[in-house]
């Protein structure tokens, strides 16, 4: 397997600090398409969040989340491949794109991906076998790994997944219908991003906040850990997120934003329980910034409530679910109520209140 090379100074991949930059105004954004917006982002969060969803409405969104990962994946792909190109990629191009998606996986904190077989099944269906050990998420990577699959082959198939072990898949796509339809459409939001000034300490080198280069960047593993929490991160959109949210809003009901919130509050809560919190304002900012989801130009604080306003915001539930829970945390509360405005610029305006 060729090396991926890594920045002498910081050790980040240069692919990353290639394909993205941070700016000074809280947006992580594609070199090559600064309008789509990257987050560098707790990946331990997205599946227990997903889970914590299921434990307050009671009700299964496994399904909905693959299913909403997969159609936008395929929607990207058949955007970026032209169905010429598609159908060279069905004849040859297989092992290119495995290629490719295992030097990101492992420059992006997906995992260590792998093709394991492909060929014809018993009943004359093609299918594809893929492996991963530490998947940032198993949902996302079922429903990327089947969406991006169904471009190149141009027809519907499932996903069957067996856990081989510890933090270790098969993910198995064969022909054949899924087991949801949709019924929402496939939403985007777009805004201009604002200008900003946060002030992140750079890289010389690459110009990587370092920050961000002060994680441990595994390539083998395709991992991204904190040196001292040992929390790990992945780089990926908030868009396809935004979308899972909207399909299970969709599908179950107005109960769904409220969950999300919650489902991070609790989530932020349990992982950021303890001393690591005392921190103020600039910390807050920086913090935010890195991670892609905005600037802080309002951060007003006591014991009894916060008021937060982020300009180029996204991921609105899963950030306000977060605040709730810095409030709770730093103000030593047990309850707390939220309201919240998100404008179509991008403001995001946060009250929380102890109870
Ligand atoms: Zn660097």
């Amino acid at each position: 397997m060729p090396k991926l090379e890594t920045c002498e100074s910081c050790g980040v991949p240069l692919m990353v600090s290639k394909e993205q930059s941070w700016g000074d105004n809280g947006v992580i954004a594609q070199t090559a398409d600064p309008a789509h917006r990257m987050l560098f982002y707790e990946s331990d969060n997205i599946d227990q969040l997903f889970a914590g969803i299921e434990d307050i409405i009671g009700l299964p969104v496994e399904h909905i989340v693959i299913e909403s990962k997969a159609r936008e994946v395929r929607a990207y792909v058949e955007n970026m491949l032209s169905p010429l190109a598609r159908k060279a990629g069905r004849l040859m191009g297989t092992n290119m794109m495995v290629k490719r998606l295992s030097r990101m996986g492992r420059a992006y904190g997906y995992g260590d991906i792998a093709m394991e077989s492909r060929g014809k099944n018993e009943r004359g269906e093609e299918y594809i076998t893929m492996s991963v050990r530490n998947p940032h998420s198993v949902l996302f990577f079922c429903g990327e790994n089947l969406g991006a699959w169904e471009a190149i082959q141009g027809r519907d198939h499932k996903v069957v997944r067996d856990r081989v072990a510890e933090n270790e898949y098969k993910i198995t796509n064969v022909a054949g219908d899924h087991p949801v339809g949709l019924s929402g459409m496939l939403k985007t939001r777009n805004y201009e991003f604002k200008p900003g000034d946060i002030q992140l300490d750079r890289c010389e080198t690459c110009g990587v906040p370092l920050l961000v280069g002060s994680y441990r960047w595994d390539l083998d593993e395709g991992t991204i850990v904190h040196p001292e929490t040992g929390r790990r991160m992945a780089i990926f959109g908030p868009a396809g997120l935004e979308a899972v949210f909207n399909d299970l809003a969709a599908e179950l009901g107005d109960a769904i934003p409220e969950a999300v919130i919650e489902a991070q509050r609790r989530h932020v809560k349990e992982v950021m329980a303890g001393p690591a919190l005392a921190v103020g304002d600039a910390s807050y900012r920086e913090m935010l910034a890195i991670r892609g989801l905005g600037d802080l130009t309002e951060f007003d604080g006591s014991r009894e409530a916060l008021a937060v306003t982020l300009e180029n915001s996204c991921l609105t539930l899963m950030t306000v679910g977060m605040l709730q829970a810095f409030f709770e945390l730093g103000a030593g509360r047990h309850a707390s109520e939220y309201a919240y405005v998100a404008a179509p610029d991008g403001r995001l305006k946060v009250d929380i209140r102890a109870l």
